[in-house]
């Protein structure tokens, strides 16, 4: 019998996880299907109680879901409540785990693009869940020290403070976006955006790009946009123009993805069959 898989989001006709995996399924000859489900945020616990008497097989979330499924599975991983979003659905038997993958997926991106991450020291801009994620996914992957930038400083202190046990040995501190301490960017071999500052119309994405004084990176810094339309950036490109080298946002799509086929199937996911299907 066909294994349905699906992604629950709300909207969801933009995703892109059918066409990766479903390829996926394809290259390795699995009777399988996964297709975006439509699903209104009040309909969620109905969502979740139909996956289980359809028995299907595993599952993704997206905006705006990945919160609220932490209440209503059988079980959820340590890194899926420590960042707080649930973005992969395994099925255990009758059971629903809630796992995340995209911190994982972060951390391996980076690493597919030889970034080495142990002992490392980065900044990410941002504080909401795919800086949760990153945090988690690089503290998970060794790096030394992490600096935690938000518009609002305060909230920053506030991500820096929960997560700090959890992200042990791993040094976190908080910082204002508008102010970059000059030590921190001096110092750090990585810098992630993780805000969604350049998303939504009427944005400018150079004046953002702009703002954050990538001149003080040392040459050997990496800079990594988890924003992926477009996929090279503002901040990349100017990232590139200065020399530095630079980590698409796509990468964390595909291996998040990745992590989520392998736990579902058992089986090393194709990734080259996949990141091809993302365009
Ligand atoms: P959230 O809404 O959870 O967080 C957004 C963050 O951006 C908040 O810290 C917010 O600050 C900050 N922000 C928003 N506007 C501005 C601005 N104008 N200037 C400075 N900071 C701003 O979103 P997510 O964390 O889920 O997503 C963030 C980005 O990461 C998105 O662009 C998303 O597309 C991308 N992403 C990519 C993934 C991938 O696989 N590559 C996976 C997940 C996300 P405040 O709290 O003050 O509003």
């Amino acid at each position: 019998m066909t294994a349905i898989y699906g992604v629950l989001g709300w909207p969801v006709a933009h995703s892109r996880s059918p066409a990766m995996h479903n390829a996926a399924f394809a290259a390795l000859g699995l009777d399988a299907l996964y297709v975006p489900l439509a699903v209104p945020p009040a309909r969620l616990p109905a969502a979740i109680a139909a996956l289980r008497a359809l028995d299907v097989a595993g599952a993704n979330a997206t905006l705006p879901h990945k919160a609220a499924l932490l209440a209503l599975l059988d079980e959820v991983e340590p890194a899926a409540r420590v960042i707080g979003a649930v973005n992969t659905i395994v099925r255990d038997g009758a059971r629903l785990i809630g796992a995340n993958t995209d911190a994982e997926g972060l951390a391996r991106s980076l690493q597919h693009a030889s970034v080495v991450l142990a002992g490392a020291r980065a900044l990410v801009l941002g504080t909401g869940g795919a800086a949760r994620a990153a945090l988690v996914g690089l503290a998970g992957a060794g790096a030394e020290r992490i600096w935690i930038a938000g518009r609002r400083p305060a909230h920053a202190q506030q991500l820096a403070l929960e997560l700090r046990a959890h992200c042990a040995p791993c040094a976190l501190d908080a910082c204002d976006l508008a102010a970059l301490p000059p030590a921190a960017l001096a110092a750090c071999d990585l810098l992630v955006q993780a805000t969604s500052a350049t998303l939504g119309d009427g944005v400018d994405a150079q004046a953002f790009a702009a703002s954050i004084p990538l001149d003080a990176l040392r040459a050997e810094a990496v800079v990594c946009d988890l924003v992926y339309k477009p996929l090279h950036t503002a901040l990349m490109q100017r990232a590139s123009t200065r020399g530095l080298r630079t980590v698409d946002g796509l990468g964390m799509l595909l291996h998040q993805g990745a992590l989520a086929f392998e736990r579902w199937t058992g089986q090393p996911a194709p990734l080259a069959v996949m990141r091809s299907a993302l365009g």
